[in-house]
């Protein structure tokens, strides 16, 4: 059996997201996540990794990537959370997902998308709704310059209203 079964996600109102069949353990490798292995050359010569940030495309090694935009990756279909239950893991040319906390049947997976922190960060806004969700999807140790601005944005915001 399955350890996650496909179903319209509470994060991403507008697409779709993997959920817990049962109770999972921390540490379980919950699913592959495949795609195809492109060289850096090809990455760095083809357009659609130009703009935006590439949710789907893995550093392997020194010369290739993994392109996980196929359909046949059901593992990208995995939303992006502040609270992430699992993580990407991988050795040689695989890659999957494994939980990094006991995760309950009929929760939502989630990973840090490890997107990093720079002047486009607004064009990723987080809805994860976890308590320490900063509003962006942004990784983990990036996160607090995030929650400085937050403060600094909030403390004019008042000066205004007074
Ligand atoms: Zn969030």
């Amino acid at each position: 059996m399955k350890l996650y079964r496909i179903r319209k996600s509470n994060i991403d109102r507008k697409g779709r997201g993997l959920y817990a069949t049962k109770d999972i353990k921390e540490g379980a490798r919950i699913i592959d996540y495949v795609g195809k292995i492109i060289t850096k050359k090809q990455t760095e010569e083809s357009e659609k990794f130009d703009n935006a940030k590439p949710i789907y495309l893995f550093n392997l090694n020194n010369r290739y990537d993994l392109d996980g935009d196929v359909l046949w990756n059901t593992a990208r279909l995995i939303n992006h959370s502040c609270s992430n239950n699992c993580d990407y893991n991988g050795t040689g040319l695989k890659l999957w997902v494994v939980a990094i906390k006991d995760i309950k049947k009929g929760e939502e997976l989630t990973c840090d998308y490890g997107f990093g922190y720079d002047e486009d960060y607004k064009q990723f806004p987080c809805k994860c709704a976890a308590k320490n969700c900063c509003g962006y999807i942004v990784r983990a140790e990036s996160r607090w310059r995030i929650n400085k601005k937050f403060k600094i944005t909030t403390k004019k915001n008042n000066r205004v209203n007074r």
